[in-house]
């Protein structure tokens, strides 16, 4: 099918899909950096054809009786976190001249959708019914130009002064490992360097040592271009003369007769367990060996790849599946990604996919191949994740591309020992003299076994070329609800007791500061100056203009200050105990956060119960709750007011980030409360229906999550680059940051629970090309005042037929980018578009697979296999609570699952789309995991659909932030007494949130596979025990995807919907 096909067929597109490119730059203010970007290397010159996956067809007028309140208005995308040229309610004048605008798209669907109107009762399927309606379209929008230039760079604010050094630990994560580090277990390694020729032995924890950094200190006023910074140090002198070109195929061609690298370490595994490479620093340098570089030239692919073709042999992946017929289409266990199609040393040392992952693993060739193949091409990133094993690099030159500025990684190729090509912009760059030791093996001429080559995921010690200030210090700002309302939830009681009993696990140093900050009607700081007797109090009633009253001691050193802060927070609950206020003025109190934690950057962490009623940033209940199930679209799904927006984005270019918990019972708005940590790079955390007394599970929740939060790793003053091999190109993010340039993501606080999702465009022809690889760079400073900078690189092959791209197709990949950008569709445009375009991903998607992969037509609804799950996963999102329709779905909760689809890592987001059902009333250990000694039972996972379930069972649903334990009526009584600990069904508590701990290998095995499942995510999941009568039933119940509800269509009638669409 062309591309002309998919536009005609499709008709009147919708509106911009939000993906235009980045090049709303936001030029620093004059407060802040004067300096700014540089002109991006040539692998990012080429942008002159960005690809537009999700972008709408055609620009028509909208469609009468599609957009049911008010005159259509075009939105510019807010998906890229930009500024927001044109937005209608920009009250005072952008922060800088650089807003480049999207010309308007207006569009609309055509006069039909593909999808039944939702709330509708779902007419029959054999009705010819649907008319092929918007699209998401996989093609491009026009050109936005180069990225702008903003000046010429700074000067370097410090000399390297780092004495020579080389040292390679390999850190443990400081944050608790997640179960899934099972994967990770590569005994924890640090390497000495004992001998080192070219300088002075230094400390072996390359990250205790500070002496070459600038004095640390509040970094008031410092000019601060991290985005600069992270293009590193070397731009300055002019380019030696470029040996460009693409890659040919003489790459590595200097070593031909050599076997493929790291052939002597261990033997490889099979394919299927074949992705950790995170296990690098195990073998590989004990023993000098034969020099070997691992090559992504042709020889060395796999041969799988050039014999991939559906006539001689048909891989797995292809299988054809009539998904009309084969119903139990799940695994057993979780679905594992798709293994590049590379060779077996490539691959053992990729990235691994919890970390970096792409929605194709094989990339087409070019844009026309991947218009025809209709899937979106994207990377997932979860990249500061606990690992439980970084190798961690300290040496004094950091070795880049000249050109590009990438990081050297596994993937370059060495001409010789003293050359290497840049596997992104292929320039030859010079190995330096000081790369030419290798710390590990302490020899001396072996450039590719150095860890930087060993390695596609590790970490430096940034040299003082990275930062143009000093590090900034840890700095955290409660900022506390105070109202009678907050009061009232006894929420203040849980926040200062996890306060005071992580005080000390808070990440930081010597430099640590704290503040507090609460409000009511009226702001109050707290005077914590060494010295003092007690905390003293001080109140600004105008909130018109905020101040800071005392600026110099409402920020404190914790180790100095400690006892002041402790007798703080042991006094602050009784405090307000007594307070009749009603009235919240957040905006102003954020004012004054922002104020006062400007000069240094850091974390401003907001508890906030109600909607804000006085100030700048008041809002007003935009929900009405007899519209939630009757509304024909889902209104106020954007913000009310650009004031969320706009200070996120000050506190951006101030480094402060802030994270939002929303602990409420009624409509907050958190379409545009949340914007305040959606631009800053903050979290969102909701707490719905919050009640110390009222809701003890939800108490628990919130516990276990501060927990989390005051004591997981946290980086600060963070910027995050995604480069990749010339011809691609990124052109929309996904996720809680602030885009500064073409690919440069600003990020005030970095967290290990973060993910990000780009959409990617194949902007020039790939032949010649063998592979191409994608690197992501995290500059950031730690809680101890480092400057570090963690890389990802990842490899993937590129192909030039249709099936060898859906051989390699990532469908949970697919699924969560196709779930960021209907997010971004549902407020640019409507649900009801969105929800339209999801569907038509799937049916296009197959529709292309059927005419141009499929050599022998046959009837039935065909996928291959590594698809076969995504019309169901298509059809979870309709049903996901952020896209739902015809259910009384509250508007924040709405708003916070779309959140959460944005902004969580993979992993997390498949639970919320499909959550996982077990049946546990027989757990056995057949099969279970063994883990630090415990047996982890390892029930089947069942589709989602009411027949599944006994009556004589009990079934456990893991839908990611919640855990429902439904229990038969007819339940085995065993396992109501021995895990339980009831005589019998009746017994059951209507609200029962926890299991007893019993003394039965029953209640053993069914506590260790929760407490399993709880521990593979860094949030809380609540348990709810769910009988009949139960009212969290209909709940559980909206999660059986594939039944029938009154609102929408069974997964058999959706499947027939689109065996219906794709036969047009
Ligand atoms: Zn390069």
């Amino acid at each position: 099918m062309s591309s002309t096909d998919f536009s005609s067929q499709n008709g009147a597109g919708g509106p911009p899909y939000a993906n235009v490119k980045e090049q709303h730059a936001l030029n620093p203010g004059p407060s802040q950096n004067p300096v700014a970007l540089q002109p991006p290397g040539p692998g990012y010159m080429a942008h002159q054809t960005p690809y537009n996956p999700m972008q709408a067809k055609g620009a028509m007028p909208p469609g009468p009786g599609l957009y049911n309140s008010g005159p259509y208005q075009p939105i510019p995308p807010v998906s890229s976190n930009q500024a927001l040229p044109g937005q209608p309610m920009l009250k005072r004048p952008p922060m800088g001249p650089q807003h480049s605008m999207t010309p308007p798209q207006s569009a609309s669907p055509g006069p039909g959708s593909r999808m039944p109107p939702a709330h509708a009762t779902p007419p029959p399927v054999s009705a010819n019914n649907y008319q092929h309606a918007p699209a998401w379209q996989y093609g491009g929008t026009p050109p936005m130009g180069a990225p702008p230039s903003m000046g010429a760079p700074p000067p370097m604010a410090v000399p390297p002064l780092r004495p020579v050094g080389n040292h390679i630990t390999s850190s443990p994560s400081l944050a608790t490992p997640q179960a899934t580090s099972a994967e990770y277990h590569a005994t924890p390694s640090v390497f000495h360097n004992a001998t080192q020729p070219l300088g002075p032995p230094t400390s072996l924890q390359g990250y205790t040592q500070q002496g070459h950094m600038p004095t640390p200190g509040n970094g008031a006023q410092v000019p601060n271009s991290f985005d600069h910074l992270e293009m590193g140090p070397t731009m300055a002198g002019p380019l030696p003369p470029q040996q460009p070109g693409p890659p040919t195929r003489h790459m590595g061609l200097s070593y031909p007769s050599l076997p493929p690298g790291y052939q002597n370490t261990s033997a490889p595994p099979n394919a299927a367990t074949m992705q950790h490479p995170m296990q690098p620093l195990t073998q590989p340098y004990t023993h000098p060996q034969p020099y070997q570089q691992p090559s992504a030239g042709p020889a060395q692919l796999s041969p799988s790849l050039s014999g991939l073709s559906l006539q001689s042999q048909t891989p797995e992946a292809l299988r054809v599946v009539n998904l009309l017929q084969e119903r139990s289409l799940l695994p057993p266990g979780p679905v594992t990604p798709p293994t590049p199609c590379l060779s077996q040393d490539l691959q053992k040392i990729n990235c691994h996919p919890e970390v970096f992952r792409s929605t194709l693993t094989s990339i087409p060739q070019t844009q026309s191949l991947l218009n025809k193949a209709k899937l979106p091409l994207g990377l997932l990133l979860h990249p500061f994740k606990d690992l439980s094993q970084l190798p961690v690099v300290t040496s004094s030159t950091i070795v880049r591309c000249r050109s590009c500025r990438t990081y050297i990684n596994p993937f370059v190729t060495f001409l010789d020992q003293r050359r290497w090509k840049c596997n992104l912009c292929y320039r030859v760059n010079d190995v330096p003299e000081e790369f030419m030791y290798n710390p590990v093996s302490r020899s001396y001429g072996e450039p590719h076994k150095r860890p930087e080559v060993q390695n596609a995921t590790l970490e430096f010690i940034a040299p003082s070329e990275y930062m143009l200030r000093p590090p900034q210090p840890a700095v955290y700002l409660i900022v506390l609800d105070v109202s009678h309302n907050a009061v009232e939830t006894g929420y203040l009681d849980v926040v200062c007791q996890s306060l005071l009993e992580n005080i000390n696990a808070l990440p930081g140093d010597s430099r640590t500061k704290i503040g507090f900050i609460t409000f009511d009607s009226t702001i109050h700081f707290y005077n914590l100056q060494e010295g003092l007797s007690q905390p003293q109090m001080l109140v600004v009633s105008d909130i018109e203009d905020i101040f800071l009253p005392t600026p110099d001691s409402l920020l404190v050193n914790l180790n100095e200050c400690k006892e002041l802060v402790q007798d703080l927070l042991k006094s602050l609950p009784q405090m307000f105990g007594k307070t009749m206020e009603t009235q919240c003025a957040l905006g102003p109190a954020l004012q004054a956060a922002f104020k006062l934690l400007s000069a240094t950057g850091g974390r401003v962490s907001v508890f906030q119960t109600q909607l804000p009623s006085l100030g700048v940033g008041a809002l007003k209940s935009r929900e009405d709750p007899n519209q939630r199930a009757s509304a024909k679209d889902i209104q106020h799904l954007s913000p009310a007011t650009d004031f969320y927006k706009k200070l996120a984005l000050d506190c951006s270019g101030q480094q402060v980030a802030v994270d939002l918990f929303l602990l409420s019972s009624q409509y907050c708005d958190l379409a545009s409360l949340g914007c305040i940590s959606r631009y800053s790079a903050g979290s969102v955390y909701y707490y719905p229906s919050y009640h110390q007394q009222h809701n003890p599970a939800g108490v628990e929740c919130f516990q276990k999550d501060l927990k989390r939060y005051l004591t997981r790793k946290i980086g600060f003053e963070a910027v995050m680059r995604i480069r990749c091999s010339k011809g691609l190109s990124i052109h929309t993010f996904h996720g809680n940051f602030f885009v500064r340039s073409t690919d440069l993501l600003s990020l005030p606080n970095v967290n290990p629970d973060a993910g990000f999702a780009v959409q990617m465009s194949i902007e020039e022809n790939l032949v010649d090309m063998q592979s191409v690889s994608f690197q992501a760079a995290l500059l950031y400073t730690s809680s101890k005042g480092e400057r570090r900078i963690r890389v990802h690189t990842m490899c993937l092959p590129v192909v030039n037929s249709l099936s060898d791209i859906f051989a390699g197709a990532d469908v949970q990949a697919i699924t969560c980018l196709l779930a960021s950008m209907a997010v971004d569709r549902s407020v640019t445009a409507s649900l009801s578009d969105a929800r339209d375009a999801m569907t038509n991903a799937s049916i296009d998607s197959l529709t292309s697979f059927r005419t141009s992969v499929l050599t022998i037509q046959q009837p039935g609804l065909l996928a291959p296999a590594c698809l076969r799950l995504f019309p169901l996963y298509i059809l979870a999102l309709l049903k996901q609570k952020a896209f739902r329709t015809g259910t009384s779905t509250r508007l924040d909760d709405r708003v916070f699952a779309m959140c959460q689809l944005k902004y969580q890592p993979l992993a997390y987001v498949m639970l919320m789309i499909h959550p996982a059902l077990y049946r546990v009333d027989d757990l056995t250990d057949e099969g279970a995991l063994n883990i630090s000694e415990r047996t982890i039972p390892q029930p089947r996972v069942q589709q989602l659909s009411v027949e599944k379930l006994s009556r004589d069972g009990a079934f456990l649903m893991d839908a990611g932030s919640v855990i429902y334990l439904w229990i038969g009526r007819n339940c085995n009584p065993n396992f109501l007494t021995q895990v339980l600990g009831l005589p019998n069904y009746a017994a059951v508590p209507l609200n029962m949130n926890m299991l007893p701990e019993l003394d039965t290998a029953e209640s053993q095995r069914t506590r260790a596979f929760v407490g399993w499942l709880r521990e593979q995510r860094p949030f809380f999941p609540i348990l709810h025990v769910i009988r009949d009568e139960s009212p969290l039933k209909a709940s559980f119940l909206q999660n059986m995807i594939e039944d029938r509800t009154e609102s929408a269509l069974s997964y058999y009638e959706f499947l027939l919907h689109v065996q219906q669409q794709i036969s047009k």
